[in-house]
């Protein structure tokens, strides 16, 4: 199956549904709630796909500034400036991408702060721009262990949610759409998991580069069978890979953990840079934040609840250290790179001393400074300088 067709169907058909008066869409955090929305019959937009898009295409960086003058400081996500500043140019990448006029018309906006609070303001600014009804789940953050009395909390705004959508929809919820939905979820999220894994093998089939583009479906078809169908394709074509020791980097001789955010503008070169120093980025956490095996098609508002609090982001330092110390082991990493995203201290894991616990352990571990979209807050120069000379020192 072809990506770009993949991606380019889900968008044209979103693209349909918002100009359908039969058809509904609702907007949802990348780690939100989709199931949900799915099954209540709303196809769904995510706007952090578009930031990232915004960010890949560089068109952010006329954007951004647009939402900074706005108000919204340039310290704040990137996603949600570009975005922003992206509506209020009446720009979009969708338009060069697949010829969309315009990103979809929500009926409604679900956002979950599971990873952030950027996300409450951002869905806050477009639900007043589209006169849109907005929901909120507010779980417990950040948590050392997920207890059931989070997932009893969650499960009980998950059916205020329901109730509110059952309202738009005009009819109830079908337990057995939701449990599909999920069991189609549950499906390609253990795909994924099963591609990401096939980067142990030695060499790795695949890096993190090539994983913040094959993620797409995951991100934004989650719950669909054209995500199970996508990953089912990928795994075997990477088992394949991994058999015959098709590298993605050729002569790879280091292997890297990725932590925090790509950086969005630059994927090419930095994967042209790693590459040039035969080592490969073979396991990140953000390509893993999509892993969601609580999933439970038998249980789905309990295992949806669990699956959603157990994220690394909505995770404490001492959960997110044993967390990476895992990874190193399972992929026989050398080194871990940190990537300090001005706009995302959510998602920068460096700041609470983490490196130097884990470089404390015995386990390299360096920072870069950068950004997902920002690339004002990124040096070409000074990163390469330091990733050279750390994989040196491997
Ligand atoms: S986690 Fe970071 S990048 Fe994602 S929406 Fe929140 S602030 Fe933005």
């Amino acid at each position: 199956m072809d990506m770009k067709q993949v991606m380019k169907d889900y968008f044209l058909d979103l693209d349909q549904a918002a100009k359908d008066p039969n058809r509904k869409v609702a907007w949802c955090t990348s780690v939100g709630p989709a199931e949900i929305l799915r099954a209540m019959g709303f196809e769904v937009f995510f706007p952090e796909n578009h930031g990232a898009m915004l960010g890949a295409t560089r068109v952010c960086m006329d954007t951004i500034p647009k939402a900074n003058a706005f108000g919204y400081s340039p310290d704040i996500c990137s996603y949600l400036t570009s975005d922003v500043g992206a509506w209020q140019k009446g720009i979009t990448p969708l338009t060069k991408a697949y010829g969309i006029e315009s990103i979809p018309r929500p009926d409604i906006l679900v956002y979950n702060t599971n990873q952030c609070k950027d996300v409450m303001h951002w869905f806050e600014y477009f639900a007043n721009e589209f006169d849109a009804p907005i929901f909120g789940i507010h779980p417990p953050t950040h948590l050392p262990e997920v207890e059931e009395s989070h997932v009893a909390d969650v499960v009980d705004q998950f059916e205020d949610l329901i109730k509110v959508l059952e309202e738009l929809q005009g009819r109830p919820m079908q337990p057995e759409d939701l449990k599909k939905t999920v069991a189609l979820s549950k499906e390609a999220t253990d795909l994924w998991a099963q591609v990401l894994e096939t980067a142990m093998a030695k060499p790795s089939p695949l890096s993190f580069f090539d994983g913040t583009i094959y993620m797409g479906p995951i991100v934004v078809l989650r719950g669909t069978e054209v995500a199970r169908d996508y990953y089912r394709v990928l795994l075997a074509d990477l088992k394949i890979r991994a058999a015959t020791k098709v590298a993605a980097v050729p002569g790879e001789t280091k292997r890297i953990y990725w932590d925090g955010m790509p950086i969005w503008g630059r994927l090419r070169s930095m994967a042209d840079l790693f590459r040039d120093n035969q080592a490969c980025v073979v396991a990140s956490t953000y390509c893993n934040s999509w892993i969601f095996s609580d999933f439970d098609p038998d249980d789905p508002l309990p295992s949806m609840a669990r699956a959603y609090l157990k994220i690394f982001i909505n995770r404490n330092d001492r959960y997110k250290e044993a967390y990476i110390h895992k990874l190193v082991d399972e992929y026989g990493i050398d080194g871990v790179i940190f990537h300090d995203a001005k706009t995302c201290p959510n998602n920068s894991n460096s700041q609470y001393n983490l490196p130097a616990r884990l470089r404390k352990a015995g386990i390299p571990a360096v920072i870069i400074n950068g950004d997902l979209c920002d690339l004002r807050c990124f040096s070409d120069e000074q990163s390469a300088t330091v990733i050279e000379a750390f994989v040196e020192t491997l």
